[in-house]
């Protein structure tokens, strides 16, 4: 099973089926990547003996599976080999200032992926799936020292089919009550973008390398903008 394609909107599992602000679902294959493309940053929820845990990760995909890295003793990533786990990427776009809290409310677009990790243990795969996680945040795989057979030995990736997965978009003005329309609060929306400022050479640089393309194409553009070498 892959993500289906916008044509037909997708078409959700039982449990990923959104229930609640079912309007705003979305299901379809761009729809979803889209999201993941923009994000840099998941949140990770795995069952542990001791109660959920959900941390914050990197992550990379290419088009049908999700790439989670970490240290090889990473708790949750090591908790989630061979079990179910689920990712969620949000991006906040705005806030949304009713005339009363009660109606209050976020633009955002966001993403639930479930399913089962699986380790990567095959030096050529580990690196494949290193390479999507370092290049969906910043392409510059190529134009750094490649990782070494011990930092291979010290990570540890997880891949998970992209299958089961939903989107939640959620734009425009606050929703409120007819009767407050007209009273004399104000109400709007307060957008948020993520966007890089120019880079910053650390100040043990002294080879005198300046910073490659891929680094300096940041500058000024949304984090939606970056460049990506996946895309759809
Ligand atoms: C930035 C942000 C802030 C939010 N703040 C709140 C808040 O304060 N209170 C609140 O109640 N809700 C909030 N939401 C919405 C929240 O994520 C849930 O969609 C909502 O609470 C409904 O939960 P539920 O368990 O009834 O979902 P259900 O509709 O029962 O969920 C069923 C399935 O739908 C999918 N799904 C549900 N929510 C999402 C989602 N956001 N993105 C992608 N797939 C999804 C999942 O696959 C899930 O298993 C926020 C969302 C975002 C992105």
């Amino acid at each position: 099973m892959s993500l289906n394609s916008n044509d037909d909107g997708g078409a959700p599992s039982a449990r990923t089926r959104v229930r609640r602000g079912v309007p705003r679902a979305r299901y379809g294959r761009e729809d979803i990547l889209a999201i993941l493309h923009a994000g840099m940053i998941a949140h990770v929820g795995v069952t542990t003996p001791d109660g959920p845990l959900v941390l914050p990760m990197a992550y990379g995909h290419d088009g049908e599976r999700l790439y989670l890295h970490g240290a090889a003793a990473n708790h949750l990533l090591g908790t989630g080999d061979g079990h179910e786990v689920c990712v969620t990427v949000t991006h906040l776009d705005g806030l949304v200032m009713a005339r009363t809290p009660f109606h209050n409310s976020m633009n955002y677009r966001s993403v639930v992926v479930r399913g089962r990790a699986t380790r990567i243990d095959d030096e050529a795969g580990k690196r494949r799936a290193l390479k999507l996680v370092t290049d969906h945040v910043v392409a510059n795989w190529d134009s750094v020292r490649p990782p070494s057979q011990s930092d291979l030995r010290k990570t540890l990736v997880l891949e998970m089919p992209l299958a089961e997965a939903s989107a939640k978009v959620r734009t425009g003005d606050p929703i409120d009550e007819p009767e407050d329309i007209a009273g004399p609060w104000w109400a709007g929306v307060v957008p948020i973008t993520t966007r890089f400022d120019s880079a910053i050479t650390s100040a043990d640089l002294t080879s005198g390398a300046e910073p490659p393309d891929s680094i300096t194409a940041l500058a000024g553009r949304t984090a939606d903008e970056r460049p990506q070498p996946y895309r759809a």
